[in-house]
């Protein structure tokens, strides 16, 4: 088996791993020796067609569609050189601060977050995008909710460039999308930090990880040849999303010592809801999210926002088969798509296992209060369409698969509670957190409040596993401010971390 020598080791290159990488670059210029091991590929600039099977096998896990033990949600993470950045639709929003104080972990101020969160937001151009760029698609949302009394904000999205290609969760074809793959690894790379794509680490132990390199098919072939490594590394940063990191460290028996590892697993269940208008919209072309309304959020749970889903996903969260099925996806013009986001509470059961061969296994439930919070926004969701003009809409719970406008003042009887059951309708995250949470308790948390791992002084975590519970709102600039203490500590370390 080859080696390979390193000082600092990350595992991912998404949002934690590509902060982490930028901020400990310029140790480079003093000697020190940092690689990434990045699981997916580096696309090269023509691979990103576009096409969404094509683009779903190349850029997320599972092609987007890994399952829940209980097959009742489908998990989407990316797994490329950017991570899920190459992937998010570039929603930027700072946690408020209400959030961190539920949080409540000793030693991590929201003031912190939000400085940090700034200054990313600045990094990666975040800004509002002018009304020229905004398509039917968001403006209906936006004149519904008011229509309704309901506040609705605009996003700041991190693009630089958009063409309104309306891709963004198929990896942007115009690389305008700002995630780590085009703005902290490129500086990350040219300070000197080697990025090994097609990497999966296998297992980790003190000082060293067992690495597999595989040819996928596609993408920059990997600076390493295929096979395997043991690679050696005084330090150990894992970032590989909230579901991966904890497998990882649960398959190299780090279960024994860290009771709470791969436990509080938050997944922000998501819905995606479909009105139909009389008219084509300009849906398919711009940005595809531009507004959200958080009336809901504080009081109720759960967060509405502007989507445009693809074909073959939106196909595949309409409940029901058949003629009506079909008559809703030939008129796919005529959509206007709203998702809705519940928020779900930190379970010690909703966790991380590994099977036989060391997989992630997902072992989540969704709760009677999820579910009620996923009912409530069903119900506000059709209300934002008719307000919109919508003639008809398509909602999971409903008692048929259109209700049409002169119905909507029976929204509630349309859309019974009872309706609302696990595996019966459609629910989907792409909001990962939680699995190796911060915390001062080694009981009840995995790693302090700089994402050292209890016990375990050359081993850290910088991703979104670090959340002790749901950010609430959309997370990546969470992921990147957690990320970058977490380089501060170890810069701050660094004489005791890489002596020897
Ligand atoms: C479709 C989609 C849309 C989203 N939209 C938004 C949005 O608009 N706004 C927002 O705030 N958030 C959004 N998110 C969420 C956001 O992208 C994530 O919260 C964030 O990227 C998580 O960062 P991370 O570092 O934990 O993981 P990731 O960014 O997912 O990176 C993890 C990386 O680690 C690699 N990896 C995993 N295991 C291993 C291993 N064993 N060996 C080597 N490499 C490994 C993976 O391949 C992956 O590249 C979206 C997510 C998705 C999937």
């Amino acid at each position: 088996m080859p080696d390979a020598s390193f000082d600092i080791l990350i595992v991912g290159s998404g949002a934690g791993g590509g902060t982490v990488a930028r901020e400990l670059a310029p140790l480079c210029a003093d000697g020190v020796r940092i690689a990434i091991l990045e699981w997916g590929a580096r696309l090269r600039k023509d691979e990103f067609t576009g096409r969404e099977v094509e683009m779903a096998h190349r850029l997320f896990f599972e092609s987007g569609g890994m399952l829940t033990k209980d097959r009742a949600m489908t998990l989407a993470a990316g797994r490329a050189y950017g991570g899920s950045t190459v992937v998010y639709t570039g929603t930027s929003l700072v946690m408020p601060r209400r959030v961190a104080e539920r949080w409540g972990v000793p030693g991590l101020e929201w003031d912190d977050i939000e400085r940090r969160s700034a200054k990313y937001a600045a990094e990666n151009k975040v800004h509002s995008l002018p009304p020229d760029l905004q398509n039917d698609n968001n403006r209906l949302f936006a004149e519904g909710c008011r229509a309704l009394g309901w506040k609705v904000e605009q996003f700041p999205i991190n693009v630089d460039g958009c063409r309104g290609a309306g891709v963004c969760n198929l990896g942007c074809p115009n690389l305008a999308k700002q995630g780590t793959h085009r703005v902290q690894l490129p500086v990350a790379e040219q300070a000197g930090v080697e990025v090994i794509t097609n990497a999966k680490v296998e297992r980790i132990a003190e000082g060293e990880c067992f690495v597999t390199v595989r040819d996928p098919g596609f993408g920059e072939p990997s600076p390493w040849a295929p096979g395997e490594y043991r690679v050696r590394s005084k330090v150990v940063i894992i970032a590989g999303n909230a579901v991966q990191s904890s497998a990882l460290l649960l398959r190299s028996g780090l279960g024994a010592d860290l009771p709470a590892l791969g436990r509080y697993l938050t997944l922000h269940p998501a819905l995606i809801l479909v009105g139909e208008h009389e008219r084509p919209l300009s849906n398919t072309a711009g940005h595809p999210k531009s507004f959200y309304c958080d009336e809901f959020l504080e009081s109720a749970g759960f967060l509405l926002e502007t989507c445009m889903y693809y074909p073959f996903t939106t196909a595949k969260n309409l409940i029901g088969f058949g003629a009506e099925h079909s008559q809703l996806m030939k008129v796919f013009q005529c959509h206007q798509q709203i998702l809705v986001l519940a928020i779900d509470p930190p379970r010690v059961d909703n966790r991380v296992t590994v099977d036989k061969r060391g997989e992630p296994v997902v072992d989540y439930r969704l709760t009677g209060g999820v579910l009620d919070t996923l009912h409530r926004s069903m119900i506000a969701a059709a209300e934002v369409f008719f307000a919109a003009g919508a003639r008809r809409v398509h909602v999971p719970a409903g008692e048929r698969f259109f209700i049409g406008a002169e119905e909507r003042d029976r929204l509630e009887e349309l859309i019974p509670r009872r309706n609302v059951r696990p595996g019966q309708i459609s629910v989907s995250s792409a909001h990962l957190m939680g699995g190796c949470r911060m915390g001062a308790d080694p009981g009840t948390s995995v790693t302090d409040v700089w994402g050292q791992v209890h016990g375990y002084p050359w081993l850290f975590v910088a991703d979104s596993s670090l959340f002790p519970r749901c950010s609430e709102v959309n997370p990546y600039l969470t992921v990147m401010a957690l990320a970058d203490r977490v380089a501060e500590r170890i810069r701050d370390r660094r004489e005791e971390l890489l002596s020897s």
